[in-house]
């Protein structure tokens, strides 16, 4: 067997090792089954050395015994102090790597002494001798520094053949890099590079750590930014706030006892919406937009360029980073490998090219479809009331299990139903897709247009997708569970193709094959559709309407409905062909 060389990630936030074992990537857990280890050094109470977790535990506590983000002064010829010690920046990275050094021997059970190490693109040489210095001083001969969009693109197009250019997005806690990199069978190289070195996750807590100062400055008139308690309490819940947003629309800040005021406590109780913290980080993230601008120009292309997008950095995981880039490049950026970990995977793939192994690809488990709901909106075609514009939640490529939430408003005064589609398929217009299932929410509060209702989908690794729609003021809810989504959209997807080639060969064909249970199922099911769709969208159309459309359109909306009750679709067919010629009319 060849020797072991691992792959490390030494983030300014996170560090990671990765190897490839029998051609497949794997990053290591420790003892205490993380991947990530924080990047903090510390002397702890009694003297001893930490590293990760217990080190970044006591940061806020003990800053004068406890060190992070020491990789800014990488290649710098400064000393750091600790305890009342002095160390160069080399041998405090050094610490970080003879822990992940030792990670990797408990779970090799055998010495490792070779490893690659990233570096972000814009790395000097000083930066980069500096690195490699801090690997020999923890024992590891490093066989190659390579950059971290590099491995990143490694991770993602390992065996890739002919050329693609890819942008590397790279949103880290404390950083910010953007790559252009182009890849040609095996090589990789870096076109150009931008980014901002003290932009990240960081500020995102800080603007909502700021939202809360604020607001209980503005609820009880006390600044509670002078105790370094109660602000280490106020920066964690920002920053779990701000990852439960990643997933919902909303969440809840709740702190008890936070602080006490002339005796008596102070608790913090707090909804957060997506929407306000979106608006709070626009700035930064119009800024990183700016700076992928910069790095296309650097590179001399322009973004119809780019074939692909890799999301790198813990801080991607923020839907509008997504969002935007797919606004900006037309192109749906690459998700499916953890942006933490798929720049140490990139190292291991590396390593492993140079031991010699043969490398497959990252095994990841991911959704090969999105899911999603439906809801009025414009699909294109300027009609801003098209009843069944699809609104994708857990998106093509994530991995799995994934749980995300989303937020619609009800349409009309008074309405006491909403009915939930959920659908797999990328198509916009909800109708082009496979709807695999249904449910009615009853019996909402009688209020104006805009009661929020959340819809949560669930998808867990056998293919079993939870959906729940929940009112939110009085958390009203309603759920069901499809087993084998990812399967039965297969089955559905044959029944469309079995469909079309029966169109392709006329009616006539249909004589000769006796009608199966399953083609008749998929014609109810389209006459379902269809006749659901033209009720709404005459629905929607009824103000619109002479007084003697009116009369008729509700009339044929009644009878669809009966027919979609009582399983009549002869009748639906008949009363949705009618009224489809009333709307086609006034919708013209
Ligand atoms: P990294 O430096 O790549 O390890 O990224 C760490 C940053 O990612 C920190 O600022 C985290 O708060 C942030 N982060 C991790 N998970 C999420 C999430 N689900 N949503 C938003 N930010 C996240």
């Amino acid at each position: 067997m060849s020797e072991i060389i691992i792959g490390i990630d030494l983030g300014t936030t996170n560090s990671e090792v990765a190897i490839v074992e029998n051609g497949i990537v794997t990053v290591i857990v420790d003892g205490e089954g993380r991947k990530m280890l924080p990047s903090f050094v510390g002397i702890g109470e009694n003297g001893q050395i930490l590293v990760g977790e217990p080190a970044r535990n006591q940061y806020i506590l003990y800053p004068e015994r406890t060190i992070k983000s020491i990789k800014r002064r990488m290649g710098e010829d400064i000393q750091v102090e600790m305890a009342g010690k002095h160390y160069s920046p080399q041998e405090i990275s050094a610490v970080i790597l003879k822990h992940l050094k030792a990670v990797a021997e408990d779970y090799l059970r055998k010495p490792v002494h070779k490893a690659v190490i990233t570096v972000p693109a814009y790395f000097s040489d000083a930066q980069r001798q500096a690195t490699r210095e801090a690997g020999e001083i923890a024992g590891l001969d490093v066989v190659r520094i390579i950059n971290e969009p590099t491995a990143a693109a490694l991770a993602y197009e390992a065996r890739h053949e002919g050329r693609k250019r890819i942008l590397v997005y790279d949103l880290g806690g404390g950083t910010f890099d953007v790559s252009v990199v182009s890849i040609e069978d095996d090589v990789v190289e870096v076109l150009a590079s931008h980014g901002n070195n003290k932009l990240g996750g960081d500020d995102f807590d800080a603007k909502i750590v700021k939202h809360i100062v604020d607001h209980i400055h503005g609820q009880h008139g006390i600044d509670i930014g002078e105790s370094r308690q109660v602000m280490a309490r106020v920066n964690r819940a920002a920053e779990t706030a701000k990852r439960g947003l990643s997933d919902e629309p909303f969440v809840r800040i709740d702190e008890e006892y936070l602080i006490e005021k002339e005796g008596a406590p102070v608790h913090l109780s707090l909804e957060l919406s997506r929407y306000e913290y979106e608006a709070m980080i626009a700035e930064y993230i119009d800024e990183t937009l700016e700076a992928v601008h910069i790095a296309l120009s650097g590179a001399n292309l322009t973004a119809s360029d780019i074939d692909e997008i890799l999301l790198v950095g813990g801080s991607t995981r923020t839907p509008v980073v997504g969002e935007r880039l797919f606004a900006e490049f037309g192109v749906e950026p690459q998700r499916n490998i953890d942006p933490d970990l798929c720049v140490a995977m990139g190292a291991a793939i590396q390593a492993g090219m140079i031991a010699g192994e043969s490398v497959s690809a990252v095994l990841v488990d991911v959704t090969p479809y999105t899911y999603g709901t439906s809801a009025i909106g414009d699909i294109g075609d300027g009609d801003y009331y098209y009843p069944f514009k699809y609104v994708p939640i857990i998106r093509k490529n994530s991995p799995l299990p994934v749980s995300k939430t989303e937020a619609f408003y009800t349409a009309v005064d008074g309405q006491e139903i909403v009915e939930v589609k959920v659908f797999q398929g990328e198509d916009i217009d909800a109708l082009n897709n496979i709807e695999i299932g249904e449910f009615l929410v009853k019996g909402l509060r009688n209020v104006p247009a805009g009661n929020l209702i959340t819809i949560k989908l669930d998808l867990d690794l056998n293919g079993i997708l939870h959906v729940s729609a929940r009112e939110k003021d009085t958390g009203l809810e309603k759920s069901i569970t499809i087993n084998n989504a990812i399967a039965r959209f297969q089955e559905g997807e044959i029944d469309v193709a079995k469909a079309r080639v029966r169109a392709l060969f006329g009616d006539d064909d249909a004589g000769f094959e006796p009608e199966t249970a399953a083609d008749s199922e998929t014609e109810e099911h389209h006459v379902q559709v269809k006749g659901r769709a033209l009720a709404e969208k005459a629905q929607s159309l009824l103000e619109k309407a002479s007084d003697e459309d009116r009369v008729d359109m509700i009339d044929l909306i009644e009878q669809i409905k009966d027919g979609l009750a009582g399983k009549d679709f002869d009748a639906v067919e008949v009363a949705t062909d009618k009224l489809a010629d009333i709307v086609y009319y006034l919708d013209a």
